[in-house]
């Protein structure tokens, strides 16, 4: 008897030990992002934060492991968007909402915000640009205090004065002042690295920098380079030195041809990408995210009468619809491209829209998931941790109804949403 007690010991503190609590996923279907193939009846074995296993067939799971039954949908790796907002959301408002709005209220607003692009599978997020509540927002996610996606955030972003992240374009005089590098404005060298340095002190992941005009600012220009030759190499030396990246929104092909002269990381939007900028962007490797559905968004708006000021829905009508054919040629051309929508100018959660303009222009339905996760990993450096279903990856992890595969429209319905192991949907 005595020997029995010993025995159920030893053995009770071997299971506490040394068999902590696994998950088992059960995956009628698993999208292999290495491969671009639909494997069948896979199990994927979860321990904390972290994929212990990826094995064939439906593993039988021990006593006290959890079984998450997902036979009947499609498994793939937590998706990755490369381009969003968090702070805002398109509003017929929004000119009007920065002279109401308090940090505050942003800060509210982006919660919701986050949470919602969680909720749509979207598990890691580049967020290129907001007034710095977007580093608080991360800040919170992170600590667990917020539900949302793993935001790598580029805080404020870089424009010389009028530029189209000058915070005051549009603005009459006396609100206008004269914002410096503190405020993400700069002119010349040394207020191009004063600003870089301002915003990884202020804890961005990324820099940003607007190198031509854009849509949504109130000012004229949306294409003409904004910056000079100098002033972008210095924003991107400085960065370099601290070890990040920097990402240049650039519609015009002179402010795009300036920033791959200086060694940008990614090219947003690329709207008047010409032929030769492409080569020189395949010779560099530098990677284009391209934001279809903001480009498309933008042109529907546009109709809507009032919704934008007159000098933003000229741009709008005019740029907006090019984007999905300068995607088109790009990617025949073999230039480098990470899947990013441009979210926060279109409702948030939508992320899906820019796989169904994706595979439009040719990209197969599971090379246009792959640029969603495991070619974005790559674009951040992180493939080593995020990006796919493989052990020793942490464990973001989402799956849909039906085959992405046959039908790319199924990725607007994800049912389910793990990330760093925690389930946050299950439908
Ligand atoms: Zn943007």
């Amino acid at each position: 008897m005595k020997r029995i007690f010993a025995l159920l010991f030893v053995l009770a503190l071997i299971n506490q030990v040394t068999f902590a609590q696994k998950t088992f996923i059960h995956a009628g279907k698993m999208v292999d992002v290495k491969s671009n193939k639909t494997l069948s009846e896979m199990t994927i074995i979860i321990e904390d934060n972290i994929i212990l296993d990826v094995q064939k067939g439906y593993t039988v799971a021990g006593a006290s492991d959890k079984v998450i039954d997902l036979k009947s949908k499609t498994v793939m790796p937590g998706l990755m968007d490369m381009h969003v907002h968090l702070e805002n959301e398109t509003s017929p408002r929004r000119y009007l909402d920065r002279f109401v709005e308090n940090e505050a209220d942003v800060a509210f607003n982006s919660t919701i915000f986050a949470k919602t692009t969680l909720m749509a599978g979207f598990t890691t997020v580049r967020d290129l640009g907001g007034t710095g509540v977007n580093i608080s927002l991360r800040n919170a996610i992170n600590a667990g205090k917020v539900d949302g996606p793993r935001v790598i955030t580029s805080g404020k972003s870089i424009a010389p004065t009028g530029g189209h992240a000058d915070p005051t374009n549009g603005m009459k005089r006396e609100l206008m002042g004269d914002p410096g590098p503190d405020q993400g404005v700069i002119n010349g060298v040394a207020d191009a690295r004063k600003a870089v340095r301002q915003q990884v002190k202020n804890g961005s992941d990324v820099i940003k920098i607007t190198a031509t005009g854009g849509v949504l600012s109130v000012a004229r220009d949306g294409n003409a380079p904004q910056f000079q030759q100098d002033e972008i190499n210095a924003v991107i030396e400085t960065a370099t030195d601290f070890g990040i990246h920097v990402a240049a929104h650039a519609h015009g092909d002179e402010g795009m041809k300036r920033a791959v002269i200086g060694g940008i990381h990614s090219i947003e939007h690329g709207t008047y990408m010409s032929e030769e900028t492409m080569d020189m962007m395949i010779k560099a490797g530098t990677w284009y995210v391209p934001t279809i559905t903001a480009g498309k968004s933008v042109a529907e708006y546009a109709r809507i009468p009032g919704y934008y000021p007159a000098a933003v829905k000229t741009k709008a009508e005019t740029i907006g619809p090019l984007i999905q054919s300068t995607f088109g040629k790009a990617y025949k051309r073999g230039v480098k491209i990470a899947f990013g929508t441009d979210a926060g100018v279109f409702p948030h959660g939508e992320n899906y829209r820019e796989f169904v303009y994706m595979t439009e222009m040719g990209m197969p339905n599971l090379e246009a998931i792959q640029s969603a996760t495991l070619r974005a990993a790559e674009l951040l450096g992180m493939e080593d941790k995020i990006g796919i279903i493989e052990k020793g990856m942490l464990a973001d992890i989402i799956a849909v109804d039906g085959d992405p595969e046959k039908d790319i429209k199924v990725m607007k319905e994800v049912v389910f949403v793990m990330k760093d192991g925690k389930v946050y949907k299950m439908e």
